[in-house]
C-alpha cells in the first residue's frame, strides 16, 4: 500500500511541471505572433506569413509554432537591426 501511495504522489509532481511547461510555450507563442500574419491562402488553408521577408509557412494542426520561431530566429539576423 506505501508503494501506490508513492505512485500517487509522483504523478502529482509531473502535473505541476506540465503546467509550468505549459506557461512558457504561451510566452513563446506571443514572441511569434508580433512578427508573423495569419493569412488564407487561394485553397483556403492558413498560412502563416513572415512581415520580414513575406515568405509563407505552413499551419501546423497540432498548433505548434516552432518552425515559425526557427525562421524568426534566423530571420532577425537579416530584416532587423
Ligand atoms: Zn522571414
Amino acid at each position: 500500500m506505501r508503494l501506490l501511495i508513492d505512485e500517487v504522489d509522483n504523478t502529482n509532481f509531473p502535473m505541476e511541471n506540465d503546467d509550468a511547461c505549459k506557461k512558457r510555450k504561451r510566452q513563446k507563442k506571443s514572441e511569434v505572433w508580433p512578427e508573423m500574419t495569419k493569412i488564407v491562402d487561394s485553397k483556403g488553408e492558413s498560412r502563416y506569413e513572415c512581415k520580414h521577408c513575406h515568405f509563407q509557412l505552413a499551419q501546423i494542426k497540432s498548433g505548434t509554432t516552432s518552425h515559425l520561431k526557427r525562421h524568426l530566429t534566423h530571420g532577425k539576423r537579416y530584416f532587423l537591426p
